[in-house]
């Protein structure tokens, strides 16, 4: 399975790549307790390891969270917060809900609208929330594309309630699992853990660097499924989220067409900006998940752009770095990451 061999990867980096020891603090007298669960929630594949003490607790812990936020945020489940908020019926938001709304706002306004949690409508129609999948006529995208947009989101931040225009509905799914994996980091710290390491489909999220001291080293999927390299490159990370989106993780074809699940809000359509996968490493799991979406559906140069911009951080958006890979296979890295990014391609780095 895919997601496991990207954790095995993670796992035996070292023997893999070598040991990079940097910030790390190698410190390899004997390997802790550890503790590992599988769990499909989010409706992925998900892995949660980690090393220390306390790390049977703390797992269990992560999994029951897992667990909340999916219950919480699902689209299509009638119990969940965001079921009542689409159909009208609630407006008092959580405190999770709320930071998602937060955060998916400041993102919508920095990328243009590129991110855009208001995409839900559009996504239903072509039929990606059941699996029924079905080219939409363009004059009904017109017609849902009206109701896109932030504007359709009255959310009051001091009382915490939220009201949305007639026809608007929200999904974080393009969020969640960011947000998600950055809670377990944080329920990870009330723990006795040294190093952890989660997946939550195509996020990964590391805690410390891995327990013999070295970086954590993650693998970024070859996008294009037909040619050889099972992966394009391995990142090596401490305390980060590596997170990667693409229009390979989910798609249909339709008369010899492919079109896949990220949007372009401006079109309804499925984005055709160049690019195969976006990757991005940041300490922040919930930002960097809405980048990789929004990076995506800006494609190459907006992309580099974007990150010449807001990579070093602003006092909204935590520093970020890129791996881009295009629709030729080509890989273009920032170079803030350059020196932990190991590739057996031509790599191109940008620099600001
Ligand atoms: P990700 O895998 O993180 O790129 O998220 C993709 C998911 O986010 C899709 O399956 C949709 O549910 C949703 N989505 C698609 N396009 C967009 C967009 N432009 N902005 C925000 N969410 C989107
Ligand atoms: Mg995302």
């Amino acid at each position: 399975m895919r997601i496991n061999r990207k954790i095995l990867l993670a796992i035996a980096g070292a023997a893999f790549m070598g040991v990079t020891v940097s910030g790390c603090k190698a410190d390899v007298d004997s390997k802790p307790q550890s503790a590992y669960e599988e769990v499909f929630a989010m409706d992925t594949y998900m892995t949660i390891t980690a090393y220390g003490r306390e790390s049977d607790m703390a797992v269990e812990a992560a999994k029951k969270e897992i667990y909340r936020l999916d219950e919480m945020l699902s689209v299509s489940n009638e119990a969940s917060e965001v079921y009542a908020i689409n159909s009208g019926k609630e407006d008092n938001v959580s405190t999770d809900v709320a930071s998602l709304i937060l955060t998916s706002v400041m993102m919508n306004e920095k990328t243009k609208g590129a991110f855009d949690i208001t995409i839900y409508p559009i996504m239903q129609e072509w039929g990606f929330t059941t699996r029924e999948y079905s080219v939409p006529e363009e004059s009904v995208l017109k017609e849902l594309l009206k109701n896109v947009g932030k504007d359709g989101i009255f959310f009051d931040k001091n009382k915490s309630t939220i009201k949305l225009k007639e026809g608007v509905k929200i999904d974080f799914g393009a969020v969640a699992k960011g947000y998600t994996s950055a809670r377990i980091i944080d329920i990870f710290k009330k723990y006795d853990v040294e190093s952890a390491i989660v997946s939550l489909g195509g996020n990964i999220h590391t805690y410390n660097c891995k327990y013999d001291g070295s970086k954590w080293k993650i693998a970024i999927e070859n996008p294009n499924k037909s040619s050889e390299d099972e992966y394009v490159g391995v990142v090596h990370v401490e305390g980060k989220a590596v997170v990667t989106s693409g229009g390979y993780e989910r798609y249909f074809i339709e008369d010899g067409k492919i079109y896949h699940h990220i949007i372009d809000p401006t079109t309804g359509y499925p984005s055709e900006a160049g690019l195969a996968s976006v990757t991005v490493i940041s300490e922040n799991g919930a930002q960097a998940d809405a980048l990789t979406t929004a990076l995506f559906v800006m494609g190459k140069e907006r992309a580099v752009d974007f990150w010449n911009s807001y990579g070093s951080g602003d006092n909204e958006i935590d520093e970020f770095e890129i791996v881009l890979v295009d629709d030729e296979g080509k890989v273009i890295v920032s170079d803030g990451i350059e020196a932990d990014f190991e590739s057996d391609r031509d790599v191109v780095v940008v620099s600001r």
